[in-house]
C-alpha cells in the first residue's frame, strides 16, 4: 500500500476517535531515505540476548534470509504440539530478513491458516495501517506470531503450545536481530518478556531483552473491538519508533 495513503487512512481513524496528538512528521511526506535506511542493519550481535533467552544462535547469521528459510522449513515439519493436527498451513511469518523492527502477534487466524501468511485478515489490515502510520511499509518489517499454527476456534494459544513454539520465535529474533520488537497483545508480551503481569502494566514503556528493545501494545484484533484504545496504542507505536536510531526515523 502507498505510504501516504496508509498514513492518511490511519490518521483518519485517529481523527474519528478525537485523537489530537500527531507525530511531528505525520502530516509530511515520508522521505525516500526512510525507505532505504530500514533495510540496512546494525552488525551488533545478540550474544547477551541469546544467553539470557536461550536462543540457539551465538550471533546473527551472515545470511539472515537463509536462516529464516531454514526455520520456516523446520516449522513446516513441526508436530511438537497438538496445533499441528488442526492446521491447514503453517504460518512462520514474513518480512525483511534485515528488518530493524519486528512485530510479534499471537496466533494465526482462519485467513492466515488458509494463506500461510501472518496478519492478512482484518487485524492484518489494521496492522498494515499502523505500520504505515509509522512511516514504514510491511515489507520493511518482519511479522510473526507466538505460535505458528492456528488454534482451533481461534482460541488463545495455551501455555504449553506457546512454550513448544518459543524456540522458533527466539531463532527468528536471533536471525533478524531487530533493534525494536513490538509485542502485539498479552500473549506476545508474555512470551517475549516471560512475565505474567497484565498487558496494561507492561505497555507504555521500554523493556530491555538482551540488546533488543521490546515495546508492548494492544493486538490489532483488540483495537478493532475496542477502538477507543487506539490512542494508547498509537503512543506505544511512537515510543517504538523513537527507539530506532535517528537515521532510521522519518525526518522533517
Ligand atoms: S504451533 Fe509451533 S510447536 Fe506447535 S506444531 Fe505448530 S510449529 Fe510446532
Amino acid at each position: 500500500m502507498d505510504i501516504s495513503a496508509a498514513l492518511q487512512a490511519w490518521m483518519l481513524e485517529l481523527d474519528s476517535f478525537s485523537i489530537d496528538m500527531v507525530p511531528r512528521f505525520a502530516d509530511r511526506p515520508v522521505p525516500s531515505q526512510v525507505l532505504s535506511v530500514m533495510s540496512t542493519h546494525s552488525a551488533e550481535s545478540m550474544r547477551s540476548s541469546e544467553a539470557q533467552q536461550g536462543a540457539p544462535f551465538a550471533e546473527a547469521p551472515v545470511d539472515r534470509a537463509a536462516a529464516l528459510q531454514c526455520i520456516a522449513q523446520e516449522i513446516a515439519a513441526c508436530k511438537a504440539c497438538d496445533l499441528a493436527a488442526g492446521r491447514t498451513r503453517v504460518v512462520p511469518g514474513q518480512g525483511s530478513a534485515h528488518a530493524r523492527m519486528l512485530f510479534v502477534g499471537e496466533a494465526p487466524g482462519a485467513e492466515e491458516d488458509r494463506t500461510g501468511d501472518a496478519f492478512v485478515g482484518e487485524a492484518g489490515q489494521l496492522l498494515t495501517r499502523m505500520i504505515g502510520a509509522m512511516g514504514l511499509q510491511r515489507e520493511q518489517v518482519f511479522i510473526t506470531n507466538v505460535v505458528k499454527c492456528r488454534p482451533p476456534e481461534n482460541r488463545d494459544p495455551l501455555e504449553h503450545e506457546a512454550a513448544a513454539c518459543r524456540a522458533f520465535l527466539l531463532r527468528q529474533l536471533a536471525s533478524v536481530n531487530p533493534e525494536v520488537v513490538v509485542a502485539l497483545g498479552a500473549h506476545a508480551t508474555r512470551s517475549l518478556l516471560q512475565h505474567d503481569g497484565p498487558l496494561s502494566a507492561m505497555r507504555g514503556r521500554v523493556h530491555d531483552v538482551g540488546r533488543m528493545k521490546v515495546v508492548a501494545t494492544y493486538h490489532p484484533s483488540y483495537l478493532i473491538r475496542m477502538p477507543s484504545m487506539k490512542r494508547a496504542a498509537w503512543e506505544d507505536l511512537k515510543l517504538a519508533l523513537s527507539l530506532l536510531k535517528p537515521a532510521a526515523k522519518p525526518t522533517a
